[in-house]
């Protein structure tokens, strides 16, 4: 079970908002620059994809707020579809990079993305967790018009959040000995996180 994918394998994760996808459209830019094959696979699009197809939802902020079991079965589906088109893709000097969450805020409360299932599956050398400042994450989420964050709460909310993804991210990395590294995204330089990022992946 420790054994790694043939290729290297990191997991973004960090909370609604905090700006996972914005930083890894940037580090594909620079990957590509360097001459490092990137494939970035964003586990709600997997999920999307699976509940379009099956006429539950229109959009991807609708998932959470789906019955607990058929989210985890669409979380089931992702998990297995990622590694299974990554095989198919990537050599071992590739890196695949999952866009994920740690903790989904369903209404059963809150649920880990990265259960056990879910992490053997994939298997990360590392878990790149992403914070921000938890006023700069609502800004964020209130300029953002491209997404339903609402449901998701305020500033106590946020900051609940981040205390719950930190404890998830490292729950998780103990099922497969990954580690968990921070990376912090600052305001107006998305840039520097996604150079944190492929600071990491030198060391892997
Ligand atoms: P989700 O988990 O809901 O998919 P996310 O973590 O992927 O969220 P993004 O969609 O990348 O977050 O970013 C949310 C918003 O914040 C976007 O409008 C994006 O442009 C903005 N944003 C991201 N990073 C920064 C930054 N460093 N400074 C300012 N704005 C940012
Ligand atoms: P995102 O665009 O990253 O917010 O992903 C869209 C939605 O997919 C999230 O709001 C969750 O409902 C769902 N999702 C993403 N990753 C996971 C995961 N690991 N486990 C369960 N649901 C997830
Ligand atoms: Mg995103």
């Amino acid at each position: 079970m420790f054994l790694r994918n043939p290729f290297r394998t990191i997991i973004v994760t960090g909370i609604p908002g905090v700006g996972k996808t914005t930083v890894l459209g940037i580090l594909l830019q620079e990957a590509s620059k360097i001459g490092l094959r990137v494939e970035v696979a964003n586990f709600g699009d997997y999920m999307l994809r699976e509940a379009v197809r099956m006429g539950l939802v229109k959009d991807r902020d609708q998932l959470r707020k789906l019955p607990h079991r058929q989210q985890l079965e669409l979380q089931k589906i992702a998990a297995k579809a990622i590694i299974n088109d990554a095989k198919t893709k990537l050599s071992e000097k590739d890196l695949l990079i999952i866009d994920t969450h740690c903790v989904v805020k369903i209404t059963a409360g809150y649920w880990p993305g990265l259960p056990r299932h879910v992490i053997e599956e994939l298997n990360p050398d590392s878990i790149v967790l992403i914070e921000a400042d938890p006023e700069l994450i609502a800004q964020r989420r209130a300029r953002d018009v491209t997404r339903n964050r609402k449901d998701l709460g305020g500033k106590e909310k946020i900051k609940e959040m981040i205390e719950i993804a930190r404890a998830a991210a490292m729950a998780a990395a103990t099922l497969t000995a990954s580690s968990v590294y921070i990376v912090i995204n600052p305001e107006g330089h998305p840039e520097e996180a996604a150079q944190s990022i492929l600071t990491l992946v030198e060391k892997l």
